[in-house]
């Protein structure tokens, strides 16, 4: 299964629709005689490009011609971002010292896989070790107390690999956006109006956050624990690389964005590749609502929707309900440095 996440390494954003077994028992979307519930399901309120922050996109959002990978023809967006996050500076993500407390590291995926992420302060760091269960975690020097980090771009592109080089293995791994090439772009399309699928898809990149940056598909994290690495995120679950600039894994809360309903629901955090909007997994009242496979439901303010999983679950939705665009365009510039594998969507096992 790493093999599959170590693919790439992209110059291309690819909303590309794999038909996911086990997802299409049912068929949450289809209309239902005389039914109101069902019908509601096909409700398509699609991308409201006011709720993204200023300085989302680098260019003005378009309206282009567009066919999905089941071969519809209709309108996208064709938004383009930066890979900077509007509004902020990303990081802290690795602490300095091994006794740094949380406000000098970001964060991580508990080992449990759910719930909050666990704090990378310089005792984490220390105790590596006895979090995973094997002796051979040494991300510091025992000497100075400092902690490894990849400290330069040659580190962190050296890192970024599939096969992590061994002189980057025991490290936190962190990136810096001036490591981005100066004509970095990504460009997203996603259907105006979303279209249901006839059975939910998965795509690599699921989709993008109210501060243009990237709703990334599921870190590789057998790999980068594999490589006795941490691919450290700042407090709002992102990080780096030289593919996918400052991209999520988690959502924490920093994109949360009212939809103006007024209806106490849970905050917007950004849109799917298929247009639904992707909200918070939890309401005002810190409450949840039940959702199909793809972690979505329907109401009838927003039509079909998602809600997102838990910040350690390494996922923000289950699978696409509706239909994506297989080829999204290019970012500009080429490849780059160590560019390998195919021109698709996820990362490489470590600094992604
Ligand atoms: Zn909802
Ligand atoms: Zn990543």
């Amino acid at each position: 299964m790493m093999l599959s996440e170590r693919r790439s390494l992209m110059s291309t954003i690819a909303f590309s629709a794999v038909a996911l077994s086990g997802c299409n028992d049912s068929s949450p979307e289809s209309p239902v005689e005389g039914n109101g519930t069902a019908k509601q399901a096909t409700i398509s309120r699609g991308v409201d490009l006011s709720l993204f922050a200023q300085g989302a996109f680098s260019q003005a959002p378009k309206i282009v011609d567009c066919e999905t990978a089941e071969g519809t023809a209709t309108t996208c967006y064709e938004l383009a971002t930066s890979g900077a996050p509007a509004g902020r500076e990303p990081g802290p993500f690795c602490p300095r010292t091994t006794r740094d407390g949380a406000e000098a590291g970001g964060a991580w995926f508990s080992k449990e896989g759910n719930g909050d992420l666990v704090d990378i302060t310089g005792e984490f760091i220390l105790k590596l070790s006895d979090y995973y269960g094997d002796e051979n975690w040494l991300v510091y020097d025992a000497k100075t107390n400092k902690v490894r980090y990849t400290a330069t771009k040659e580190a962190c592109l050296g890192a970024a690999r599939p096969d992590v080089e061994a002189q980057y293995q025991q490290n936190c791994i962190e990136c810096e956006l001036s490591y981005l090439d100066d004509d970095f772009s990504l460009t997203y399309l996603i259907p105006v109006t979303p279209i249901p699928a006839d059975k939910p898809g998965r795509v690599r990149t699921v989709g993008i956050a109210l501060d243009g940056s990237e709703l990334a598909g599921p870190a590789p994290v057998d790999a980068i624990l594999g490589s006795y690495t941490i691919a450290a995120f700042d407090d709002c679950g992102g990080h780096i690389n030289a593919h996918q600039g400052y991209h999520y894994h988690s959502t924490t809360g920093c994109t949360d964005t009212s939809d103006k309903s007024d209806d106490g629901h849970a905050a917007l955090i950004g849109y799917a590749a298929d247009g639904y909007g992707i909200y918070a997994m939890k309401d005002a009242q810190g409450k949840e609502v039940p959702l199909d496979e793809c972690r979505g439901t329907t109401d009838d303010i927003r039509g079909y929707h998602y809600h997102a999983a838990s910040p350690s679950e390494n996922m923000f939705i289950g699978c696409m309900h509706g239909e994506t665009v297989r080829q999204a365009g290019a970012s500009a510039g080429g490849p780059p440095e160590g560019h390998q594998g195919p021109a698709d969507g996820e990362h490489l096992p470590v600094a992604e």
